[in-house]
């Protein structure tokens, strides 16, 4: 049976699911389905007597745009929208994710808070994942944040007074933060998201997958595309925020969006370096200090994109030596570890306007 947890608003597991897209129900009209596939034929392949009527409403998929600022690879499903179950009677929107701790929840948010509360004006809406302890809760727990501004916690404690067994992994508690401190909204030019944004690379490049152009930031030296001239794109290289040149040559290597700030002295440092720093009155310095900036991987890092685990960064121009790569991190000069690296020494660079 789905539980209950605000007006129009129910979760649920793959067999509540399953029973109402079979039977009917006189109260639900919207399902939500997070599964590893975003196919009816998840339901089929779950239990073979079931064959589950499906009408395609729409499929979108992550644009190039969108990826560029997401980990998420570009031409991966998103969600899809269809008309299911008896008659043909219940919307639902399917998005792809699997439960595990570094799965990207957040960039599936918007979608999923913004259809249930479209659901909720037009109906009833049951979100579902598999056992209905995960998934489900986390994105139920993100709509409670963002609807009512409770904190992770709050939100969490009110969906349990509801559904006393909902448990997201600890990936997603840990996105849910974000989500948090972005103020209850996936702010893609936050640095928290950055961060985020720069572990799940370097995580995906631990694991195997192959390095893909796409997954680098556009040049910002290069003149600004097309295809990014698009209503609400981020314009590349034309506009007024700080650039950081290459000293010998001039040319634009990073704009200051690219830089993925750190907090000085901290981070996984190992050892003694680290006792020895949260001792000190080191712990004062602030970033100026530091003698690098981290950045986004780029796509003139050739070196980067041929699949290196770690190399120096040149100029593209005139091949000055601007720093180093490292994707099992390198330290900064204030003692923070930062992992994947892309760095940049301060001395090889200007700044304008300064
Ligand atoms: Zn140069
Ligand atoms: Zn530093």
């Amino acid at each position: 049976m789905p539980y209950l947890v605000r007006e129009k608003l129910f979760i649920g597991d793959i067999s509540d699911a399953a029973e109402i897209l079979q039977n009917g129900s006189s109260e639900i009209t919207h399902i939500l389905s997070v599964l590893s596939s975003a196919s009816i034929s998840f339901f089929s392949e779950w239990r073979t007597t079931l064959t589950i009527p499906a009408k395609e409403i729409k499929k979108v998929y992550v644009d190039a745009c969108h990826a560029a600022g997401s980990p998420l690879p570009p031409n991966n499903l998103l969600y899809s929208l269809e008309y299911a179950g008896k008659d043909l009677k219940l919307v639902r929107m399917a998005v792809p994710m699997r439960d595990t701790e570094n799965e990207d929840l957040l960039d599936y948010l918007d979608v999923c808070l913004n259809f249930i509360d479209r659901s909720r004006k037009d109906g009833s809406v049951m979100v579902h994942c598999f056992a209905g302890v995960s998934r489900s809760a986390a994105i139920i727990t993100a709509y409670l944040m963002r609807t009512e501004h409770l904190s992770q916690e709050d939100a969490l404690q009110s969906l349990r007074n509801s559904c006393e067994f909902v448990c997201p992994n600890d990936g997603f508690l840990e996105q849910l933060k974000m989500f948090e401190e972005m103020g209850f909204k996936v702010d893609r030019s936050s640095s928290i998201y950055k961060r985020f944004r720069m572990r799940v690379l370097g995580e995906s490049y631990n694991s195997g997958v192959r390095m893909d152009v796409s997954k680098l930031g556009p040049d910002p030296g290069l003149p600004v595309e097309v295809a990014s001239e698009v209503e609400g794109a981020p314009r590349v290289g034309n506009n007024r925020s700080p650039t950081y040149r290459c000293k010998k040559c001039r040319r634009v290597v990073a704009l200051k969006e690219h830089v993925v700030d750190h907090v000085p002295g901290e981070g996984e440092t190992c050892g003694e370096w680290q006792k020895w720093r949260n001792d000190s009155l080191f712990n004062k310095c602030n970033e100026s200090d530091c003698s690098s900036i981290f950045i986004e991987p780029l796509r003139w890092m050739k070196a980067v994109e041929e699949g290196a685990s770690e190399g120096k960064l040149c100029c593209i121009h005139c091949d000055a030596r601007l720093g180093n790569f490292n994707w099992f991190g390198i330290q900064c000069s204030c003692g923070s570890w930062i992992t994947p690296a892309f760095q940049i020494h301060k001395c090889r660079v200007d700044i304008s306007p300064v």
